[in-house]
Order: C-alpha cells, then structure tokens, then sequence
C-alpha cells in the first residue's frame, strides 16, 4: 500500500475514533455511558495492535510495546467498570490497578527504544539535557502529586505505595517524552499525536491523582483525555509516518537554540520554584527532595557546559591546524610560510648558518589545465607537493605560496646542495609536468622579503631560458645552474636512419623520414628521459644536425622536434637558413605545449620554407582544434590506425573522417606503419596517397638513391 493510501486509512481510523469519542459525549450520564467508553478504549487499542503488527520486523517492538501499554490499561478499565458499575464495590488496591500501574513501563519500554533508535552511539548532550529537565519534574511531582498520594493513599503501606505509583509512572513517562525531544527525533505527524496522546493520559493521571489526594470527586472531562490517548497513539501507530519515526536519524550533536536554553533555565528553575510554592499554600514537603532536586541539576549543569567548553576547545585547536594548512594539498599555506620564513631568518642570523629560499613555479600549467581539466590539474599539484615535502623531509620547509606557485626554504645547507636537492625536486614532477626554479641564498642582512624577490627574479629566469631548470640569483645576477645528465656518451650513439615515404598508386618515393637511433636503447625512453632532465632540446639538436649531415638532398626530409625545443636557439643554430625541401614533424600529443610563442615559432620556419606535419594523428583527437589552427601541410595517420585496417570497418571509417579533415585544412595524409599489401590497397582504396612502413621501405642508415 502507498504511503499516500495508508495516510488516508489512518484519517479514516481517526474519525472513526472520534465517532466514538462524540457518541460517548452524548450517552455519557446514562447507563451505556461505560459500555461505549470501553468500546472506544477497545477500538484504540486494536487500532494500535493491528499497526504494530503491520510495521518492519526492526520497528514492530517499539510499537508493540505501545499497544501492550493500551491492553493493560483497557484491562484496567475493564476491571474498574466491573468493581464500580455491576459489583458496586471499590476495592483499593485492586487487580484493576495491577493492570493500569503495569501500563507504565510498557510505555516507558516503547519510548526508550525509539529514543535509542535515534541515536546511533551514546550522545551525552541530549542525554544531560533530558536528565536536566528530568530532574525538576520530578521535584514538582514528587512534591505534589506523589508525596500527597502517597499521604492520601489509604491506612496501608501496600495502598500508599500503590497511590503513589500512579503520578511515579507519570513522571517516568513524562521524562521519557522529554527525552524523545532532546535526542532530535524527526518531528512528524506519528510524532506529535504520538506526544499528545500521551499527555492527554498524564494530565487526566494528574487530575485523577489530584482530585483523590484532596478527596473531590474527579472532573468528568478526563474521562475524553483518557480516549483521546486511545485513538491517538492507535493513529500515531497507524499513520504512515510512524515508520519513519523509528527509523535511525543522522548523528548529530543537539543544537543549543534559544528555546532549549529557556527550557533548560525553566527546568533549572523548577526545584526553587517548588519550594516556594509549597511553603506559600502550606504543601507539607520534605525539603530534602528539593535540595537533592537542586543539587543534582546544578551538577548536570556544570558537566554540560564542561562538556560545551571542552568542545569549544577542540574545535578551536581544529581551527589553528586548518587555518595553517593548503586545502588543496594540506602542506602549509602562506600565512605558514610568512611566520616561517622570519622565523628561519632570525634562526640563521643567531647560529651564522646559511639558508637558502626558492620559488617553484609549474610551466604552462595553465596550458595542462586546458588541456587536461582542472582535476588532473588539481592531482599534479597534490602528488608533487606530496613528493616535494617527502624529499624535503627532515631538510627544509615546503609551502604553497599560492595558485601553481610553491616555495621551499632549505636551512643549513650550501647554495650548491640546495641546488641539488632542488633539481631532485624538479625531476619529481608527476604526469609529464615540469617546473622552474628560482633560488637565492640570504646575505645575512636583507629582509625576508627581499629574499623571496630575488628567488622570484631568478625564477623569472629561469623560465625566460626555456622553463624546466633552475636559476640561482646572486648579487642580483641570475644564472641558470640546471645540472643537464652529460648527454655526450648519447650524442656517441646517435645515429640517423632515413624511412622512405612513398606514393602509393606509383609506388615513387617522395622523401623519408629521419628517425634517431642510440646503439640498441629504446629511442622514445632516451628522448622521455631527457624530456625530464630538461636536455630534449639538446638531444633534439644533435640528432636535427646527425640527421641533416647524413641526407643526401633528394626528395623531402622529415625532421621530428617537439614545441619546446623550436622555441630554443640550439634548434635554430642547426637548421639550416633556407628550409625548403624540410618537413617539421611535431606529434599530436606534443600539441599541448602549443602556446602563442610556439605558433610564431612555426610561422618563422614556414617563412623559411619549411612544411609543417602533425605525426602520430589520431592519438588524441582532442586536439584536434588546434591541428586546424596550425593548418599542416602534412597529417601523418599514427600506425595504430593503419595496421590491419582491410579488415576492420571502424578504422576504414576513423581513415575516411581523417581524410574528409584533412581536405578542409589542405594538407595531404600520409599513413605511417604498412606492412602488407591488403593494408596498402585498402588505404588507396579510401583515397591515401602516401604512405610509410616496412612493405614499402625500412629505415637505412643512408637514403637510397634511385
Ligand atoms: P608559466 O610557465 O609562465 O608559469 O605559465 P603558467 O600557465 O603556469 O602560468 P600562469 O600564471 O599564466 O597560470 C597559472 C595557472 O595555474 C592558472 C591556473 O589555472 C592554474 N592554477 C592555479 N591554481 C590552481 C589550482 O589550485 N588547481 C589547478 N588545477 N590549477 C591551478
Ligand atoms: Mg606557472
Ligand atoms: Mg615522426
């Protein structure tokens, strides 16, 4: 059934409680009084069985104890009517009040275990809190309802006892209400009749209790608060709501609001207030309840707020630790490292120990977050600090100064091992990121701040000659100190070898392609490693001239370069000065260093006469808008999609969308990696004109000549 549905059921239950209700109303002075008075009892009570029966197995007990209460004060009731209306007797204590008395733990037994499945785990505020309120309850009930019942409650021990166990129970049930309060329980519909119902019940209690103690007889409208407690815990039980109320709420800790600062000062008031009122209308009261009453909330009182102040300190340790740290990274921020930095000046002063500071900045990283996206842009600068500060440890501080900018101070230590404690950082850089360094000693008499700005200055150099290396400022002269690998024994075993491109209808080669070779080394793991140490563009120079020096002028030359090495001056002092006959190979990959420097770079070699290609196209078509802006001459189709392509649909299709591009920006496809006829045929087929690979022609040391 819907929630929707069973909401309606449970409306339809209530009006037909209230039926009852108005029925008894009309009949009450007359003999049915009683007999509808039960029914309505009856009615309540199945209301509240047939609920719990219905709820989740988790559920069903908290309800049952309800509806276990109801049955025993229906007992109750039964048994009364029986004394009072067919025997005409009013035996005190009786089997009746055995029934009504044993509704009170019932009840209890329900409202603590939907207190308890509120609070996952022992929260010791709302429990302080219900105990606060608790305590001048019972103080007022102790001294006016069960104190006077008890008094009233007949020649006996056994019919005080029982006398002054109604308005007990009351209390209990009461506090427990309380209690459902200050653990935060979802308030809903289930709830709030649920808390009424059970008030209606306390206050017709009170006034029965009271109208005995003082020997009236009881007012006749209590007779509605007892039925209206019927139907509503059965509707409370009924209503779909209910379901949610037993149901564990988030753990959080009570909010301090105004409203439970005034109840809590109310029930703190409470005890005084009881005193004064019982001396003024002559209640006699053992004083003892009230002072035990006070002294137990002023205890409760006091534990709360050292709870609260506890907290309140934790808390603003917390604070301190945060407002220290990166939240980014969780290395410490700047305000950490102004205190620091003055901190290590003052140190270095007093012992006569050198210290040296350095700023760290990402390239281009606003290049890698374009590209990339902010996240791996976010990951680089949490995995490089995390390595940073590991390398630091126990050497130096490391701070984010802000953005993709880092700073670091190295005490003790000469400007020469921070240098190389600095490149060991530089080459610590995760996902192919790189950095620039800039470092500078204190002179023992600038300030902080001035140190950090000839750092910067050297940094700022750092990056003018080509980014990735590290610059030292001294005496106000910044000189870049980049301890390159020594790349000679590499250059030794650098040897070109020339792949012929071929025109695949005429099978006439058209030019090669210059491919690098080092004495058995994987050629993409020597180039990577020196793409880390900082060196490609020297590595990528001398295998430009070996290339350069080996060709013998006919056809076209492909040369690969990567976009940071055209921006070099060791890349322009080989290349010739007329470049016609040259094909600039730069790969798709590599397009991510594309900058507006790189771009002009290009146009300066076009002017030259160079012709321009995207190698290993299809690797990433992300970018493929900035392979439009450049406008290639050539796009080189990267072998992974040429290899095995005559029997493979898809790339038959990726081939043709590359051509269809290819037209548009005017440049001619060339397909790299063919190593059968099928794969050649096929690729004419779909209209390549030229191609590459080991059917056609193996790279030689030499080009052949025909
Ligand atoms: P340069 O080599 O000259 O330093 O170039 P750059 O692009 O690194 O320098 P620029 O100062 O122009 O740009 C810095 C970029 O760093 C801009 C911003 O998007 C990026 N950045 C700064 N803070 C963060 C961050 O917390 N997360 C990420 N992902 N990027 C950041
Ligand atoms: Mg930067
Ligand atoms: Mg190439």
């Amino acid at each position: 059934m819907s929630a929707m549905g069973s909401a309606r059921w449970a409306y339809i239950a209530l009006g037909g409680g209230l039926l009852i209700i108005a029925l008894f109303g009309v009949l009450i002075d007359t003999a049915a009084g009683s007999v509808v008075y039960l029914l309505g009892g009856l009615y309540g009570t199945l209301l509240s069985v047939v609920a719990a029966w219905r709820m989740p197995p988790a559920r069903r007990r908290i309800w049952w104890a309800f509806a276990v209460g109801q049955v025993m004060c229906l007992i109750g009731d039964s048994l009364f009517t029986l004394f009072e209306d067919v025997l005409h007797i009013e035996p005190f204590p009786s089997v009746a009040d055995v029934a009504y008395l044993a509704q009170y733990p019932a009840l209890a037994v329900g409202l603590l275990w939907l207190i308890r499945k509120q609070r996952r785990g022992r929260d010791r505020a709302a429990f302080l809190d219900a105990a606060i309120f608790t305590t001048g309850l019972t103080v007022v009930g102790t001294v006016f309802f069960v104190g006077p019942a008890a008094a009233n409650g007949g020649s006996t021990l056994l019919s005080q006892v029982v006398a002054a166990a109604y308005p007990a129970g009351d209390l209990l049930v009461l506090a427990l209400a309380v209690g459902l309060f200050t653990a935060g329980v979802v308030r809903n519909d289930a709830l709030w009749t649920l808390v009424v119902a059970i008030l209606a019940l306390l206050v017709a209690d009170l006034v029965y209790v009271a109208s005995v103690v003082n020997e009236a007889a009881y007012p006749s409208w209590i007779d509605y608060a007892y039925l209206m407690s019927y139907v509503g815990l059965g509707f409370a039980a009924l209503h779909p709501s209910a379901h949610l109320l037993s149901e564990p709420t988030l753990d959080r800790p009570p909010r301090i609001t105004v409203t439970r600062m005034v109840l809590l000062g109310l029930a703190l008031m409470l005890a005084p207030l009881t005193n004064q009122v019982a001396f003024l209308t002559g209640v006699d009261h053992g004083t003892w309840v009230v002072f035990v009453g006070g002294c137990v909330a002023a205890v409760l009182v006091v534990l709360r707020l050292g709870d609260l102040v506890k907290d309140l300190q934790r808390k603003a340790v917390q604070l301190a630790a945060l407002a220290r740290k990166d939240g980014l990274t969780g290395i410490p921020n700047r305000r950490t490292w102004d205190h620091e930095l003055s901190r290590a000046c003052a140190l270095a002063r007093e012992e006569g120990t050198p210290l040296t500071a350095a700023v760290l900045d990402m390239d281009n990283f606003k290049l890698f977050n374009d590209t990339f996206g902010h996240l791996k842009g976010d990951l680089v600068l949490k995995e490089t600090s995390a390595a940073w500060a590991s390398i630091l440890h126990g050497r130096g501080f490391l701070a984010r100064f802000g953005g993709e900018e880092f700073t670091a101070l190295i005490p003790a230590a000469s400007t020469d091992e921070a240098v190389a404690l600095l490149d060991h950082m530089r080459r610590s850089v995760t996902h192919g990121q790189t950095c620039s360094i800039g470092l500078a000693t204190w002179d023992g008499v600038e300030t902080p701040g001035t140190l950090v700005a000839r750092a910067d200055r050297a940094l700022y150099h750092a990056k003018h000659n080509g980014r990735n290396r590290i610059a030292v400022d001294a005496d106000g002269t910044s000189t870049v100190v980049t301890r390159h690998s020594d790349l000679n024994p590499m250059v030794e075993a650098l040897r070109s070898v020339y792949q012929p491109v071929v025109d695949l209808r005429t099978g006439t080669v058209i030019g090669s392609e210059a491919l690098s070779r080092f004495a058995g080394q994987n050629p993409r793991d020597v180039f990577d490693a020196a793409a880390r140490d900082g060196s490609s563009a020297a590595l990528e120079s001398a295998a430009i001239r070996k290339a350069l020096d080996g060709w013998n002028g006919v056809g076209l030359l492909g040369l690969n370069t990567s976009p940071s090495a055209l921006l070099t001056p060791q890349l322009n002092e080989v290349l010739p000065a007329d470049l016609t006959g040259i094909v600039i190979e730069i790969t798709e990959a590599d397009l991510v260093g594309y900058t507006t420097e790189v771009m002009l770079a290009i146009d300066a070699l076009r002017a030259r006469g160079a012709l321009i290609a995207i190698d290993d196209f299809g690797i990433g078509f992300s970018n493929i808008q900035r392979v439009v802006t450049l406008r290639p001459d050539f796009v080189k189709l990267d072998m992974s999609l040429v290899r095995g392509i005559d029997a493979d649909p898809t790339l038959q299709a990726v081939v043709a969308a590359a051509l269809l591009f290819a037209e548009q920006t005017s440049s001619v496809v060339v397909a790299e990696g063919i190593e059968t006829a099928q794969e050649r045929d096929c690729l004419v087929r779909l209209g390549i004109a030229y191609g590459q690979g080991f059917l056609l022609g193996a790279p030689e040391p030499s080009r052949v000549d025909h």
